[in-house]
């Protein structure tokens, strides 16, 4: 099969009948031509995925596919924004057909379930690495930047901490723990299957001063907030959020550990004023927003972390390439 046929039997999805209206014109010219929604500015972001690196040499293709998009959705919803349209540039070894059946199949599954529509790429050969560029919009003023945090803000994160680095482990057998297989099918979805929190981020833009998804682990990443808004943080490991499979770990460290610093979880962190933390309040207990109160913004720098008042030593805040 020639890179042409490739692309137009696993990649072209839409006749130009069932394309989206944002989109005049998709997959198979020189580039698309789309159009974002009026008053709303434009919203772009780049991940790139490496065998060897972001996933195993030999994990299922339809699940690097959904984790490809899946953390580049993300990072839309940690900016308040819709997500539209996506590129995918696929450096691939070798044509294998059972290969790209699958891994556009868990591509094209989840694009649907985010609404979201691939309207170009690029097609090369190489080590297996995929690129995926997502589009989104937003109103400019209405986004969700990391650097409007102010001193005594709260710090929240959505849903729990830690699952994605422990699904990691238990693949990597590196648990000291045998788990039922319900609890590692749980972490292992979490860690490829991350749910990008869109609904959320949309929620959040009544509420938030500043917003991330965290992708290398809380510390750092609210590190990043911390060093945009010129402040520090202090987060309380007691009141960290934990899913009933990390609870049942009996290492209680690894596991504060995991949710402090392990990354690849994709839940947003966000700073709240005080005055709007009643409306926000509110709107957590009546379960429309999954999020719990894990920390303080603070005059200063660096991130500390306390275990009843008393410091909490990490190695290492988080994950880096280099
Ligand atoms: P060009 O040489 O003009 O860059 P290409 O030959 O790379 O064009 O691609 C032809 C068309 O197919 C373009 O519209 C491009 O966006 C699309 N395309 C190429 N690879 C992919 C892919 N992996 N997924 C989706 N669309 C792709
Ligand atoms: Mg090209």
């Amino acid at each position: 099969m020639g890179e042409f046929e490739l692309i137009r039997h696993f990649f072209q999805q839409h006749r130009a009948e069932t394309m989206p209206g944002s989109v005049f014109l998709g997959i198979g010219d020189d580039a698309a031509l789309l159009q974002p929604p009026d008053g709303q500015t434009l919203v772009v972001s780049v991940d790139t995925l490496v065998c060897d690196v972001h996933f195993p040499a030999d994990a299922a293709p339809d699940e690097i596919a959904q984790r490809a998009l899946r953390v580049n959705l993300s990072d839309l919803a940690a900016m308040g924004a819709q997500p539209l349209w996506f590129t995918l540039a696929l450096t691939l070894p070798e044509v294998s057909d059972d290969w790209l059946r699958d891994f556009s199949r868990g591509l094209f599954a989840c694009a649907e379930e985010f609404d979201c529509t691939l309207v170009g790429g690029d097609t090369t050969s190489g080590p297996l690495s995929i690129t995926i560029q997502v589009m989104g919009t937003v109103e400019p003023s209405r986004a969700l930047r990391r650097d409007g945090a102010g001193a005594g803000d709260y710090v929240l994160v959505t849903h729990t901490l830690g699952d994605a680095a422990a699904g990691l482990a238990v693949m990597q057998d590196r648990l000291d723990q045998t788990l039922d297989e319900p609890t590692n099918a749980y972490l292992s979805a979490r860690y490829y299957q991350p749910t990008p929190r869109l609904k959320e981020g949309v929620a959040l833009r009544d509420f938030a001063s500043a917003a991330l998804d965290i992708s290398d682990g809380l510390v750092a990443d609210l590190g990043h907030i911390g060093e945009s808004s010129d402040l520090g943080a202090d987060v309380y490991v007691e009141d960290l959020p934990l899913s009933p499979a990390l609870k049942r770990l009996k290492d209680k460290d690894q596991a504060r550990r995991w949710a402090l610093a392990g990354g690849d979880d994709y839940e947003l962190c966000f700073t709240v004023a005080e005055e709007k933390m009643p409306e926000l309040g509110l709107r957590i207990a009546s379960g429309e927003i999954d999020a719990t109160v894990i920390g303080r913004m603070r005059a200063g720098s660096g991130v500390s972390c306390l275990l009843q008042g008393q410091p909490f030593e990490l190695e290492s805040s988080g994950y880096t390439h280099f």
